[in-house]
């Protein structure tokens, strides 16, 4: 098998070898090279210690050096390099005790976590694939490198990392592998917010995201997201549905696209619905309020997942208006834009429209033309130039301030009336009626 390796990770290696080391290509890079598929980044494993390593390349700075990392610059791009090693003893299922480096290339590849993602390349020696990678990647497996038992003891994230990969890459899980999940997933408990968001998150961004039920069925979701389980409780027979919440939630993040803030919306979006059901005497289901109980949820669990404020923020409010239903007028829809906010109303259309797609076929037809109505009063709004917030307006606070207005609580209630006027009808946006207007309201 051979591998074609980028111009500057060739000059690497051979750099390492002529000073008499051993050096490969390793993990995720030589997996999604032989599938074809562009590696994000190329890891290089070597024989020589992370000094020597230091010694060979002029310029590198120490990015984990008690892990035997260090990054090699060349011409400003950044290579990982990584001295062969075994992790000691995991006292903790989260951290190695010690690690130990070894000059044997094999005993490197043994604490990979999984056999496509321990193999390693280079030109001299070929392909070393110990553990039968290529053949779990050409039959689409994911399986523990030795005892999966053993090795998601060592690190439970690994079991996180395994449904993740199943996801990206369209692959079953190995027998054995999943049966040691469904036992361990309670380990979970001790990993950090911070590495259970970034797996939650490729997962989610990846082009199976419904591989999340997958993780429910494993126990992975009750200790990383109990919400997730009451999802998958909860019945909602209306003229609407025909999944249970949880399903229907697995079909809309099937129906929107790869996109960090979508697809977290879609998982979020009817996570109050449980916590709100009623049912009448008919056995119809209701949830009246759970726009706002989904948002309070989404941002309870993402403070909890450690999530940054930009996502929450855009996620919540996407959440928190996504069963708004704007009028089919230009007012109706320049209003729902004022409320969602114009960066994130695309966004939101996105989200009606998954939200659609994954509820009752039969009232498909209707909705999404409604939607499409929307979209379209929304582009001509766009073209026309409408005022749509306060930073539309044609008059500023330091305006009313120069015409008479004192600075204060008073100002942003008299620049939020002006602004209500110019959504009811966008050409009042001129300077010289706004001013005037504010003089009417002020008497
Ligand atoms: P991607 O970068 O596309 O998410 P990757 O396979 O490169 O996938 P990384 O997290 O970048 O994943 O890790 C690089 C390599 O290090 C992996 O391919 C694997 O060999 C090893 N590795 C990473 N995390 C673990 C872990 N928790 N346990 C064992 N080996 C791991
Ligand atoms: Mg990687």
């Amino acid at each position: 098998m051979r591998i074609i390796l980028p111009e500057k990770v060739t000059f690497l290696l051979e750099r390492l070898e002529r000073h008499g080391f051993e050096g490969y290509a390793v993990g995720g890079c030589v997996r999604d090279s032989i599938l074809g598929r562009e590696p994000s980044d190329w890891d290089i494993t070597t024989s020589a210690s992370p000094r020597q390593v230091k010694e060979i390349f002029p310029k590198t700075f120490d990015t984990g050096i008690q892990h035997g990392t260090i990054t090699v610059l060349l011409e400003k791009e950044g290579f990982e390099v990584t001295t062969y090693r075994v992790d000691g003893e995991y006292e903790d299922g989260r951290h190695p005790r010690e690690v130990r480096f070894t000059s044997q290339l094999l005993e490197d590849l043994k604490r990979r976590d999984f056999t496509i993602n321990a193999m390693a390349y280079n030109e001299t020696k070929g392909l070393v694939d110990a553990f039968g990678g290529v053949e779990d990647l050409k039959g689409g497996i994911l399986r523990c490198v030795g005892k999966a038992e053993e090795r998601f003891e060592e690190d439970a994230l690994r079991m996180m990392r395994a449904v993740r990969f199943c996801a990206q890459l369209g692959f079953s899980m190995e027998e054995k592998t999943a049966r040691a999940i469904c036992r361990l997933a309670p380990s979970l408990e001790r990993i950090s917010a911070e590495r259970i968001q970034v797996e939650l998150v490729k997962l989610l961004e990846s082009p199976h995201p419904d591989w999340i039920r997958q993780a429910w069925e494993y126990g992975i979701t009750a200790v990383i997201l109990p919400e997730f389980d009451r999802l998958m409780e909860q019945d909602q027979n209306n003229a609407h549905h025909v999944y249970s919440v949880g399903e229907h939630t697995l079909e809309t993040l099937r129906n929107v696209r790869s996109d960090k803030i979508l697809r977290l919306a879609m998982l979020f979006h009817d996570m109050g619905k449980p916590s709100i059901a009623t049912v009448d005497e008919q056995g119809i289901y209701h949830f009246r309020g759970h726009a706002a109980r989904s948002e309070v949820l989404a941002k309870q669990i993402m403070k909890r997942l450690k999530f940054d404020n930009e996502t929450l923020t855009k996620v919540c409010r996407l959440v928190q208006n996504h069963s708004l239903y704007p009028e089919t007028t230009p007012e109706g829809v320049r209003r729902a834009v004022c409320q969602v906010g114009e960066e994130l109303f695309p966004l939101f259309l996105e989200v009606k429209r998954a939200d659609i797609l994954g509820q009752n076929p039969a009232v498909w037809e209707q909705k999404l033309a409604y939607l499409d109505q929307v979209r379209q009063i929304y582009e001509e709004i766009l073209k026309r130039g409408d005022c749509l917030s306060l930073k539309g307006l044609a008059v500023t606070g330091r305006d009313l301030i120069a015409d008479g207005v004192h600075p204060g609580k008073g100002m942003g209630e008299l620049l939020e009336l002006l602004l209500d006027e110019v959504l009811k009808d966008p050409s009042r946006n001129t300077r010289e009626q706004l001013l005037e207007l504010g003089r009417k309201l002020r008497r």
